[in-house]
């Protein structure tokens, strides 16, 4: 499909990807670079690209497709150091969590001769580094890419068949509503896990030790995202502020209704609303997005 495809950032995601672009057969060759020396030395080891950059600029000079995989907040900077050593014509692609911003600073920094086709795989677990990776993360996920008007559509084709070809669905949409999509379905759920797990931590009443020991209640399962990588979790809420504001706002007052309903002991109204919400669950696993496996569905690392 590709001579090179270059990977920029070797950590859960990128490592992921040089894994299924050499196991699917997706290029004939995959250039890895990390900012992180013991991130290289280890990609060496491990095998899973074809050959491992000491700069970025040399990572990325003979790439036809170079994806950056690196936290949000990072990739202005990737961008800055790539911009004149891409050949003309080569496609630019990433993997960030947040769109927005990520469209306007690579359409920014990078030569008109590129072509920008921003992605994210809707794709993950909370582990990071390059152990953490492996080729099968993308097989019948989502993968968003969000286009700037006028971008190539052989660009985007490529993009697409790349992300087909590591199993993935692919949808389009505009960077905006990306975003809007994303605040409501992965970045407001991990701040209300990290507020959670925080609040628990910080009570008083209830000592640290009896909240893991009857974790099984529930808890549990909110400390599985509230252990997601911290600089990736900083930076998009930094760089998505306004959809998860605007998220968040109606998240508070739904919360003050369910409030209220305790309050008044509106019982009806609390069945109501956990009969809907089963729902939406059940079309999640209905729609292979989940496993009905009980324990959130997850096969544990050991097993
Ligand atoms: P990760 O496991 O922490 O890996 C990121 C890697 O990029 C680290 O090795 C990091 O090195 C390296 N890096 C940081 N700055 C760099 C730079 N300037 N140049 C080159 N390498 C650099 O993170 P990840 O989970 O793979 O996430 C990567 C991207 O994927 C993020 O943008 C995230 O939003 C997106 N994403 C993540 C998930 C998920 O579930 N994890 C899902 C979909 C999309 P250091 O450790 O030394 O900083």
């Amino acid at each position: 499909m590709f001579h090179q495809v270059t990977i920029i950032g070797l950590g859960l995601i990128g490592s992921s990807l040089a894994r299924a672009a050499k196991s699917y057969g997706l290029s004939s060759r995959v250039v890895a670079y990390d900012v992180d020396p013991s991130v290289r030395a280890r990609v060496a080891e491990l095998g899973i690209a074809d050959a491992v950059a000491n700069e970025l600029e040399n990572a990325v000079t003979d790439a036809d497709l170079t994806i950056i995989c690196v936290p949000v907040g990072a990739t202005s900077d990737v961008a800055r150091q790539m911009k004149d050593h891409l050949k003309p014509g080569a496609i630019v692609s990433d993997v960030g969590s947040v769109k927005g911003m990520v469209c306007d600073a690579l359409s920014q920094i990078l030569r008109p001769d590129v072509h920008i086709v921003p992605a994210h795989p809707v794709a993950g677990t909370e582990y990071s580094g390059p152990d953490s990776g492996f080729a099968t993360l993308f097989q019948d996920r989502w993968c968003i890419i969000t286009p700037p008007d006028g971008t190539s559509p052989d660009a985007i084709e490529k993009v697409r068949a790349f992300w087909c070809g590591c199993g993935a669905n692919v949808e389009s949409m505009s960077a905006h509503h990306h975003d809007l999509v994303l605040a409501i379905t992965s970045h407001v759920p991990h701040l209300i896990a990290y507020n959670i797990v925080g609040t628990a931590a910080d009570l008083e009443e209830v000592t640290q030790s009896e909240v893991i020991k009857f974790s099984a209640g529930g808890f549990r399962d909110f400390t599985r995202i509230a252990a997601s990588d911290p600089t990736m979790w900083r930076d998009i809420f930094l760089n998505n502020k306004d959809a998860v504001l605007e998220m968040l706002g109606r998240f508070n007052e739904d919360l003050a209704a369910l409030q209220r309903m305790i309050r008044w002991g509106d019982g009806q109204g609390l069945y109501d609303l956990f009969t809907r919400t089963r729902a939406i669950r059940r079309s999640i696993i209905a729609q292979g997005q989940e496993t009905s496996a009980p324990d959130f569905g997850r096969v544990r690392k050991e097993d």
